[in-house]
């Protein structure tokens, strides 16, 4: 699989705050990459230092291969297409007219149809819509009026800056079930930015924790569905010879967590049951729990937010 962006080492500051330090991140070919932050920890302008609507101050990045100080990257820009912040759309233009003028900007050409299709890609349709005006259109319809102007670039990676702020439930919805069409059916990847930890995780395949302008892990669904896994807290007399026990069921990994013992791994908790019950044990507590992607995201940014 491709490599899409990678950064090496990227930095900004401003005046004092250095708002992006030393950030080394990689979004391959298809990922939907979630980028996780507290507030004010860089990810706006890390989009932004991608984008080229601002410079670092050290540091570089690859946008399809091509190295950010080689004069090749304004076209390997041309594959992107950003939404940072608010969508920047004209609220007195129709939608449609929206969408020819960004076609414009973007030396796109196109027929009337071109327009009405880039429309009915993020679900809106110019026909429906007749002469209202985008300024009256709710913030999610808004959203994706931004992303059909992004499309009709024919982006091949698309950066959402916290796409689904602000969106009422059913908005939330439409944005996700669109990033996901798109990427699975236009094969566009995505670098979504967002708070929404629970909401990233209906639609991210790869994240990117950021804390102070420092991408301090990046890592896979996959790889944190497994360390997000299940869990068994047990609580007996004696936590030694619980993990003793434990021990001997294959997979199983037992470990002191205060006064109980916590036993996670690839075990049966039926299994795990009968060798407590055929033990002499006495048993306080046997909790089945799951760690999540919050606590997962608290732990690895020091729990400090
Ligand atoms: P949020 O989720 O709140 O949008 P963020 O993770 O996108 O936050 P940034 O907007 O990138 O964070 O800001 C990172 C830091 O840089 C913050 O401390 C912010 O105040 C500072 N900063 C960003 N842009 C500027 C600017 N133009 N001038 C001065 N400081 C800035």
């Amino acid at each position: 699989m491709g490599i899409v962006l990678k950064t090496f080492d990227l930095t900004k500051t401003y005046r004092q705050t250095r708002a992006v330090d030393n950030a080394c991140m990689t979004v391959s070919e298809g990922d939907i990459y979630g980028f996780v932050g507290e507030n004010g920890s860089g990810k706006t302008t890390i989009i932004r230092l991608i984008s080229g609507l601002i410079f670092a101050d050290s540091g570089s990045y690859e946008l399809f291969g091509v190295k950010s100080t080689d004069p090749k990257i304004v076209e390997a820009r041309r594959k992107i297409g950003a939404i940072v912040e608010s969508p920047s759309i004209y609220p007195n233009m129709t939608a449609i007219d929206n969408v020819k003028l960004q076609s414009k900007l973007l030396g796109v050409d196109g027929d009337e149809q071109f327009y009405k299709d880039a429309l009915k890609e993020v679900g809106l349709d110019a026909d429906v819509l007749g002469k209202k005006k985008a300024g009256d259109f709710s913030l999610g319809m808004r959203q994706r009026l931004a992303i059909a102007m992004a499309l009709v670039g024919k982006p091949q990676f698309i950066m959402l800056d916290e796409p689904m702020n602000g969106l009422d439930p059913a908005g939330i919805v439409e944005i996700r079930e669109l990033i996901l069409k798109l990427n699975r059916e236009n094969k566009i990847t995505f670098l979504i930015s967002s708070h929404i930890l629970t909401e990233l995780a209906l639609v991210a395949t790869k994240y990117g924790i950021i804390s102070k302008g420092r991408i301090v892990e990046e890592i896979t669904a996959k790889q944190l569905h497994e360390k997000c896994g299940k869990y068994v807290i047990v609580k007996t007399d004696n936590n030694q010879k619980l993990i003793e026990l434990v021990s001997v069921l294959k997979g199983a990994i037992a470990i002191e967590d205060g006064d109980s013992v916590k036993i996670s791994g690839d075990v049966q908790l039926t299994e795990l049951l009968k060798v407590i019950s055929n033990s002499d044990l006495n048993v306080e507590k046997v909790n089945c729990e799951e760690t999540s992607f919050e606590q997962y995201y608290l732990s690895i940014i020091g729990g400090k937010k």
